[in-house]
């Protein structure tokens, strides 16, 4: 797949409508995708959608991406002002005089006139709405910021968080179906209120116990992390740390592609600016590390103030995440090449041989003292 074809799936994949609970035009677009490229999906009983890029056969590695974004869900209409639920990060201070929009049908746009927190944590659960047209109960909406605007390499677009990393996990697993290698993205639902698709994805074993999982996250670049400077091999988040054998794989991957290719950039941090799904999956027992697209505007929020933006991410950061993705696949594949395993083991054994004149120093210490 050429760079031209994977920046038009992300614009298609970034610029959909959704939010927690509400990721049925994400679905669609994904299965549509699928269905296109001559790939397999299955839907788990919690909507989670599974894409097979060799039907039959087990992955070597699942790609996990959330196919949700902060937003709310219209609860009353029956006001001068129309109530909604609120669903995800994003502090009090940013709301009163926000722009949203509604993805009714038509879609409509208006204000945060007010919000309600809720009682036990200083976080938005209602929000009370000025807008211009009808819309009804059940009706979903998010910030009304630019859907997409590239601005030279930067992409600016309301949920990179993560449609960037489904359009990621999209085109990986169509470029490895043409290879033959079997991979499973699974596109998970409701990240943003707790992670529950993911959840739910392992309660029906969407995909099976012992396969590595990478969460694929567009994330708030951190600490030294710059976005333009290529994908990051996550070892872990705000909760936790990932894999160890899967980082280390992760990382030795990254390094032989660019033995090939000098221009290729990634690298490696502690993302802690969030939490994402690689910490529910190795809660729960499964081999799982992230590979972060580094993002700004996290949850829409600027830097310089309290304003809300369009997400930004790099495309070469988001192309660069696609070659590793690819990388690590056909390596896992590959029963010569080194895994995850091997990765760990072959930096043990080179620890011990650079010690080797250390360690027999230190033993005839030992012995004259
Ligand atoms: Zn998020």
């Amino acid at each position: 797949m050429n760079a031209a074809r994977l920046l038009e799936l992300l614009e298609a994949t970034a610029t959909l409508p959704t939010a927690p609970f509400h990721e049925g035009r994400v679905i669609a677009h994904a299965k549509g995708w699928a269905a296109d490229e001559g790939l397999t999906t299955r839907r788990d009983s919690y909507g989670n959608i599974a894409i097979d890029s060799v039907a039959g056969e087990a992955p070597v590695v699942v790609f996990a991406a959330h196919m949700d974004h902060p937003g709310f869900e219209i609860s009353d209409v029956s006001g001068a002002l129309t109530e909604a639920k609120w669903m995800g990060g994003v502090e009090p201070d940013y709301f009163p005089g926000a722009k949203v929009k509604v993805f009714s049908d038509p879609p409509t746009t208006g204000v945060c006139v007010k919000t309600e927190l809720q009682a036990e944590r200083r976080r938005v659960d209602k929000m009370f709405l000025d807008l211009e047209g009808e819309v009804k109960v059940g009706d979903s909406g998010s910030w009304n910021v630019p859907e997409w605007h590239l601005d030279g390499a930067l992409v600016h677009t309301r949920a990179a968080d993560d449609l960037a990393g489904c359009a990621a996990v999209l085109g990986a697993v169509t470029v490895l179906a043409a290879e033959g290698i079997p991979t499973c993205g699974l596109l998970t639902r409701a990240e943003e209120v707790g992670f529950v698709g993911a959840l739910g994805a392992m309660r029906a074993d969407t995909v099976p116990a012992g396969t590595p999982i990478l969460a694929i996250e567009a994330s708030k670049a951190v600490g030294r992390v710059r976005q333009g400077d290529g994908p990051v091999v996550r070892i872990g988040d705000k909760s936790g740390v990932f894999d160890a054998g899967l980082c280390r794989f992760l990382g030795d991957v990254a390094e032989s592609i660019r033995d090939r290719h000098a221009d290729f950039q990634w690298q490696r941090a502690l993302m802690d600016g969030g939490t994402c799904e690689a910490t529910p999956y190795s809660l729960f027992g499964r081999p799982s590390a992230g590979i972060a697209l580094p993002l700004d505007n996290y949850h829409n929020r600027s830097d310089d103030g309290r304003r809300l933006a369009a997400e930004t991410i790099h495309v070469g950061d988001f192309f660069g995440c696609v070659v590793l993705m690819v990388e690590a696949a056909r390596q896992l594949a590959d029963p010569d090449a080194a895994g995850p395993g091997k990765s760990l083991s072959a930096y043990r054994r080179s620890l011990v041989s650079n010690a080797r004149e250390g360690l027999e120093r230190l033993e005839g210490d030992a012995l004259t003292s």
